[in-house]
């Protein structure tokens, strides 16, 4: 039976505390949990690693944590199939572990991998920045199991990646934020190592960083990771330049490695960077740490937004960032995806301010940076927000599509209510 236990605190959300948190050890507690809580009016909320909880509203009332953590054994895992199904509360770091005894890996990427959890991960829709080679997180999905609102198990997709035909309901459930049911099961494509990694860090003098971006987006090898780095210091295991640092990862074989540095070296030698740092020893360690940084808070004085976009006018939307949150009192760190397009921009109060101060300074702050970028959404946050500044940027055209969905899936609105786009 699940277990519930005094540690509610481990699972506030923005000061919110649930009266209750349960524990299942399989896939039919969880379901007997939902209809349970369905019929008694009580809502739900599935917490894994409790990492990203700061993507997404604050739950509307919040009567259970569900914590999927004991959901974590591997049901299925053939080598030879590159193929493997385990329970939603696995760690990712512990399928990393797991996978590498046979050479193999699922390019997740999501921050604090060691207590991130598999159905976190997608549940949050966590866009790690190697996706631009290996595909999102929904592209490695081929099955998932979910327990619906009414206490129904629902299995979508398969085993078999062949399987996936048409629409693949699993990936409805990608970023839904527990809104739509609490995934117990997941089915993933894993892919073999490559056989070796490598990262390239190179610190950015003044001046240098624009030339050195562009020379990085016109390599003629291209890095499964590339990112411009400025700010994040307490969390970053190697050090910045004036204009920060550009980490770049490349995988495959020994020589194309060396290929590949040869023309990093001479791209950002000719952008005025005088020295490029090659990490091989702990390179997925480094990797790891740096991704780390997307979801780092300082203290409770800091505010994570991510906005996504094309690689071209990556730039220019960080340029758009630093304008927007010049006039307020916060300052900014950013890291920018030059392969993906995202810009990671993190807003934080520095000094001896009081909280009152500190909330209405992070307020302007987001306030400017959506006047700039208006889909940018909430990543990470202090915890002591207490929901004043909403996660989502504007409501996208398909909200109503969602809305109905919504009001099939969870019709008495039991599952994290109010925690999705448009309060849903
Ligand atoms: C109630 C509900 C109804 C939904 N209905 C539909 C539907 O009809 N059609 C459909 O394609 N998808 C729908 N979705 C979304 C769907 O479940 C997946 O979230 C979506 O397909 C994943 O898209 P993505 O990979 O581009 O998002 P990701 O790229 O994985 O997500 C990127 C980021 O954007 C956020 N996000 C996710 N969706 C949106 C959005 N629409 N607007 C702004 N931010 C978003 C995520 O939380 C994440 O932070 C619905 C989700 C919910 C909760």
């Amino acid at each position: 039976m699940p277990r519930a236990k005094a540690r509610a605190n481990v699972y506030e959300i923005d000061g919110r505390r649930p009266t209750r948190v349960v524990e299942p050890t399989n896939e039919q507690e969880v379901a007997d949990i939902l209809r349970a809580a369905d019929a008694a009016g009580d809502a739900v909320v599935p917490i894994g690693g409790g990492t990203l909880l700061g993507v997404g509203n604050p739950p509307r009332h919040y009567e259970i944590a569900l914590s999927t953590l004991r959901l974590d054994s591997v049901h299925v895992y053939d080598h030879r199939d590159l193929t493997i199904g385990a329970g939603a509360g696995m760690t990712l770091g512990h399928l990393a572990s797991l996978l590498a005894k046979h050479r193999q890996f699922v390019p997740l990427d999501a921050p604090r991998a060691a207590a991130a959890t598999l159905g976190g991960t997608l549940a949050a829709g966590w866009l790690g920045p190697r996706r631009a080679t290996y595909g999102r997180p929904r592209d490695l999905l081929i099955g998932t199991t979910t327990a619906l609102a009414d206490g129904t198990l629902a299995h979508a997709g398969g085993m078999v990646v062949k399987n996936v035909s048409g629409y693949d309901m699993s990936r409805l459930y990608v970023s839904s934020l527990g809104t739509l049911g609490v995934i117990t099961r997941a089915n993933l494509k894993i892919l073999p190592m490559p056989a070796a990694f490598r990262l390239t860090v190179a610190r950015l003098p003044e001046g240098t960083r624009a030339r050195a971006a562009a020379n990085v987006q016109g390599l003629d090898v291209e890095p499964t990771a590339a990112l411009l780095i400025d700010g994040f210091r307490e969390i970053l295991p190697f050090e910045l330049g004036a204009e920060g640092a550009i980490l770049l990862a490349f995988e495959g074989s020994a020589a194309a490695i060396e290929r590949a540095t040869r023309s990093v070296r001479s791209a950002l030698g000719s952008a005025g960077v005088p020295e490029t740092r090659i990490i091989d020893t702990g390179a997925h360690q480094t990797f790891a740490r740096t991704i780390d940084a997307y979801v780092a808070s300082v203290a409770e004085r800091s505010v994570t937004l991510r906005a996504l976009g094309l690689p071209d006018g990556v730039l220019k939307r960080e340029a758009a960032a630093r304008e927007g949150i010049a006039p307020t009192a916060a300052l900014l760190d950013t890291i920018v995806d030059l392969r993906c397009g995202d810009l990671i921009a993190r807003v934080f109060v520095d000094g001896k301010l009081d909280q009152l101060a500190v909330r209405g300074t992070l307020s302007d702050a987001v306030a400017a940076l959506r006047a700039r970028l208006p889909d940018a959404t909430v990543l990470a946050r202090g915890l002591a927000l207490e929901g004043d500044i909403d996660a989502w940027g504007t409501l996208p055209p398909a909200i109503d599509v969602m809305r109905d969905l919504k009001a099939r899936f969870d019709p008495r609105a039991t599952l994290a209510p109010g925690r999705f786009l448009g309060g849903i």
